[in-house]
């Protein structure tokens, strides 16, 4: 990082850029204690078991990039169908019977999908990380599609929860719009249009922002960012490194009251889901626990 533009008075201080990823502000926005067990506690507090619809995103993500990076003879539905079997995570479900029957729904999910697309029609990043920089944050991630549509780039993103998805979906996604802007200027093409692809619907999704929307969307990220560095450095300033040894515990770094306040719990729905819950009573209090399949239809 350049130090000097890196630099940004506030309050007539000198400010270091804050560099994350959407998924970090995101954790920011859902949960502050989650956040600060995500990513300042160190050694990370121990995490709950895998999730299984994790393991069944990942696999889909995995072979819908693998499919793209196999030359263009071998891009056909059962090229998809053997690259879901060959890098299947079986991490999460509630036995091998289980995992089986998601391996078969993956596979058609996948199957299915490839064969709307045109194999020939080579998009121009596949899992490409993208970054860009304002003068107080500098945001990068991955993103799982860059298409171009004539002179335009296409942010694609692939969905495979459960959950039917809305066109405020695309609109309101912070990371899409992050990623439309970083994509533009990495490539120097203008990127206004963002789609969510949801594998079990086969629905599409798509938003195509205004220069002015994706402006907001940066101020807003710009804002949290501010907020969360400054939290970062008390952080820093309050809780002192581990001794070593200690590590082997995994448990949340002891902290002050007043960090401890800062960054505090937001008990709701999702804690049931929270890889941190069993180190966050008010987490526990919020909902029931759940086993790791339990986000599977069955
Ligand atoms: S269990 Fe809920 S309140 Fe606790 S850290 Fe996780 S998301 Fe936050």
């Amino acid at each position: 990082m350049n130090a000097v533009r890196g630099q940004l008075p506030l309050e007539g201080m000198p400010r270091r850029l804050y560099s994350c990823t959407p998924s970090r502000l995101n954790t920011w926005l859902d949960c502050r204690r989650r956040y600060r067990f995500t990513y300042l506690d160190r050694p990370q507090p121990a995490k709950g078991p895998a999730w299984a619809h994790n393991s069944v995103g990942a696999s889909v993500h995995n072979a819908l990039a693998g499919w793209w990076r196999e030359p263009y003879e071998r891009r056909t539905p059962l090229t998809a169908s053997i690259l879901v079997t060959n890098g299947w995570i079986t991490e999460g479900f509630r036995d091998a019977e289980q995992s089986a029957r998601w391996l078969g729904r993956a596979r058609d999910l996948v199957s299915g999908y490839v064969a709307t697309l045109d194999p020939a029609d080579d998009p121009v990043g596949v899992e490409r990380t993208v970054a860009t920089r304002t003068k107080v944050i500098a945001l990068s991630g991955r993103i799982d599609r860059l298409d171009r549509r004539g002179d335009e780039l296409v942010v694609v993103d692939y969905k495979t929860g459960r959950r039917p998805l809305s066109q405020d979906d695309a609109r309101s996604s912070l990371a899409l719009a992050v990623y439309a802007i970083a994509a533009s200027t990495m490539m120097r093409t203008p990127c206004h249009t963002v789609e969510l692809h949801h594998l079990p619907t086969g629905e599409i999704l798509e938003w195509r922002h205004t220069d002015e929307s994706l402006a907001r969307h940066l101020a807003r990220a710009e804002e949290m960012a501010m907020e969360a560095s400054e939290a970062d450095e008390r952080y820093r300033a309050a809780v002192a490194a581990p001794e070593r040894g200690q590590s082997a515990e995994r448990a949340p770094a002891a902290v002050p009251g007043e960090i401890d306040e800062l960054f505090a719990p937001s008990p709701g729905p999702i804690c049931s889901w929270c890889d941190f819950r069993r180190h966050c009573p008010q987490g526990q209090a919020a909902g029931p626990e759940r086993q790791p399949w339990d986000a599977l239809s069955d």
